[in-house]
């Protein structure tokens, strides 16, 4: 029985398509094993979002050398879609598969032997036009489940339209039939993902179903016992989601939604589908029904054409948000995208200043959502990790709760009530006996 190790670099889509791989492998009889188990073939899914994807992936390739020196070294993801001819030059890589291609892997390299030269199968990203459904068994508490690919929006930064090609779905009858097979195994949590999810319902470019059908028909999911969205583009987030999440008990009160810049004036330069009044808009409109809702952000600075004006604009406006968390990126030039040619290039050093400013405004929020949070009763879903007798997992509204290991609650709901804030930033929390309702 060959052995097949995997390694996974950059978003929750890839760990979703790792797993499936994975299962696809064991399905044709290979065994799947760790990376440092001298495998027979190591599959490394990269990613192009990623600063210095190229190093990050040639090191990798050194790694798995080390580990397995005639390992069958193949490349997908992302990366590969964008660079394979680079990526087969690579010392030790014997194969690159694109995105059209990655799914067939076990078929297109039969028997995974290695030739002079790298083999390179990367169709133009325009031939990956099918939807392959994939989720990831990470642990037993939470699956990443993938309902949507790709994306026709064309934001002047981002190349994952080229990478993942267009806007894509499966349909609400399959992601249904994938959410009982993944609630047989025991799984209690499905994060919803996708590489713009609101857009959901495309199939062969046509609009045949929504994004909120598919959380209607979800809703409706026994054993399943939450549900969340994992990010959604603010303009795709209409009241009509936000208003059955408020009223669902299996929806989880958490929204991460792009913002990206705070000014409207860098919105426009981005290519975003909106203005900073619908993303106030929106948090609004959550707050109001769901006072307790956590919402994350995503922020890119130093983006080109971002003078400190423009900058101290998104910090002002963030800062006024009732948001709970950034994810702060400084702006990184990607090839192929319109942004590197704009005017007006802030300088690496100045990205970082601003980047740091955000990170210590995201620290603030979160231990400000975090207090508000203090003496009310959740539930907490328990992960399986040990670190120093402690374990962890988050509430509905997705606060980090720490408490004294103890194997019986792993994967189960436990009710809580939150009692402080501990020295690493995490919540303490007692045991409630009382059944928590929708917060
Ligand atoms: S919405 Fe914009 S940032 Fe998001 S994947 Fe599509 S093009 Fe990229």
């Amino acid at each position: 029985m060959k052995k097949v190790a995997f390694y996974t670099l950059g978003c929750k889509l890839n760990y979703s398509e790792t797993s499936t791989i994975g299962r696809i492998f064991q399905e044709r009889g290979f065994e799947k094993v760790e990376f440092t188990d001298t495998p027979d073939i190591y599959v490394i899914n990269t990613c192009s979002v990623t600063d210095n994807a190229d190093k990050k992936c040639r090191k990798i390739v050194k790694e798995a050398q080390k580990h397995s020196p005639n390992a069958f070294i193949t490349i997908l993801g992302c990366y590969a879609q964008l660079k394979p001819k680079e990526i087969s030059e690579i010392p030790g890589v014997d194969a690159v598969l694109g995105a059209a291609e990655k799914f067939q892997l076990v078929d297109i390299l039969d028997g995974f032997t290695k030739k002079d030269k790298a083999e390179v199968y990367a169709s133009p990203i325009s031939e990956a036009n099918k939807f392959h459904n994939s989720y990831s068994f990470g642990d037993r508490t939470r699956t990443f489940l993938k309902v949507q690919d790709g994306c026709d929006y064309s934001c002047s930064f981002c190349t994952i339209p080229l990478a993942r090609g267009s806007s894509r779905s499966d349909s609400i009858e399959n992601v249904v039939r994938a959410a009982n097979e993944i609630a047989e195994s025991g799984v209690k949590e499905i994060v919803l993902t996708g590489v713009n999810t609101g857009d959901f319902g495309l199939q062969d470019g046509t609009r045949v179903e929504t994004f909120f059908d598919l959380v209607k028909e979800l809703d409706k999911v026994e054993n399943i016992e939450r549900f969340r969205i994992s990010s959604i583009e603010p303009n795709l987030l209409k009241d009509e989601i936000i208003e059955f999440v408020s009223q669902s008990n299996r929806f989880m009160p958490h929204f991460h939604i792009p913002l990206q810049s705070g000014s409207n004036k860098i919105l426009k330069l981005m290519r975003r589908r909106y203005q900073r009044e619908l993303y106030a808009d929106r948090v609004a409109t959550i707050k109001a029904l769901m006072p307790h809702c956590c919402i994350g952000v995503d922020v890119i600075v130093g983006f080109p054409g971002e003078t400190e004006e423009d900058f101290i604009e998104t910090y002002n406006f963030i800062n006024g948000l009732d948001v709970s968390y950034l994810h702060v990126f400084p702006y990184s030039e990607r090839e192929n995208t319109l942004a590197p040619e704009m005017p007006g290039k802030v300088s690496i050093k100045e990205r970082n200043r601003r980047a740091d400013m955000l990170r210590i405004l995201s620290e603030k929020k979160k231990r400000f959502f975090y207090e508000q949070n203090i003496g009310r009763e959740f539930t907490v879903l328990f992960e399986d990790d040990v670190k120093d007798g402690v374990m962890e997992g988050w509430t509905e509204n997705y606060v980090r709760v720490a408490a004294k290991y103890d194997p019986i609650l792993v994967n189960e709901l436990k009710h809580i009530r939150l009692t402080g804030i501990n020295a690493t930033g995490l919540m303490e929390a007692e045991e409630t006996y009382t059944e928590v309702l929708k917060h």
